[in-house]
């Protein structure tokens, strides 16, 4: 680390926890964002600025009007813009010394590789097809998961290592079949919740690196953004899921 990085990173690295080492840590860590819409643009943003060296964003979509009511880190100006050109513009003015790739074709084919990049993944998708994809990747590549979802006033955040004996995986929580998919585009979500559970999402991502803290290993928060309630319910691994019991 050089003078600037001392200063810019000087609330970080004073803390005891942290420490220069901790942002050392940080600064040496790959950390792979799977989708820049609701969540996504909250901890890319908070990701950069934190000082994590290499973001890798993973998005096809395109910025919509629609959008911009809550995945902040697209302006007005990026509608028609590729998701992943307008979140790497943003994160590097934000932060100019941390890497940035972006992945517009990420699929079952090469999922695997960019979760083998990555030191730990964080899921912003919205549909569990693509969420379980994502869960067997990681189990496979032994890459912890940091999963957030919401919904209407509703969110949910855990971190997953199915890899390791008796720790819970993605379809641990949830079967399959009988799932329907529900997404805010058909249900609504009110714009801060998604900020809340996308920075819950960097931090919690940040706290795994560094072994900080509570990392909801084996739990699921729930959080209702009307009462505003959190509480953490215990997620058992499943003796019968197919992914995680090898
Ligand atoms: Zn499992």
């Amino acid at each position: 680390m050089n003078d600037q990085d001392l200063l810019r990173y000087s609330r970080q690295i004073i803390l005891p926890e942290v420490g220069i080492e901790g942002q050392q840590a940080l600064l040496d860590s790959t950390m792979l964002l799977i989708g820049v819409g609701g969540l996504g643009s909250p901890s890319a943003m908070y990701l950069a600025a934190a000082g994590v060296g290499h973001l890798i964003i993973a998005d096809f979509d395109k910025v919509e009007l629609s959008n911009l009511q809550r995945q902040v880190i697209h302006h007005t100006d990026d509608i028609g813009e590729f998701k992943v050109d307008s979140a790497k513009a943003k994160m590097l003015s934000i932060n100019p010394d941390v890497k940035i790739t972006t992945v517009k074709d990420l699929d079952e084919n090469n999922l695997n590789a960019w979760v083998d990049k990555s030191d730990i993944v964080l899921d912003g998708t919205d549909n569990f097809d693509t969420r379980f994809k994502i869960n067997k990747a990681c189990v496979e590549q032994k890459t912890p998961l940091v999963s957030a979802a919401v919904i209407r006033f509703e969110g949910q955040l855990s971190v997953f290592k199915g890899y390791e004996a008796e720790k819970p995986c993605y379809q641990c929580l949830y079967s399959v079949e009988g799932n329907n998919d529900e997404n805010c585009t058909d249900n609504g979500i009110l714009a801060p919740v998604a900020g809340m559970l996308g920075t819950m999402q960097a931090l919690q991502a940040i706290k795994v690196i560094l072994n900080l803290g509570e990392q909801l290993v084996g739990k699921l928060m729930i959080i209702d953004a009307l009462d505003l309630s959190f509480r953490n319910v215990t997620i058992n691994k499943d003796k019968s899921c197919t992914i995680c019991n090898k």
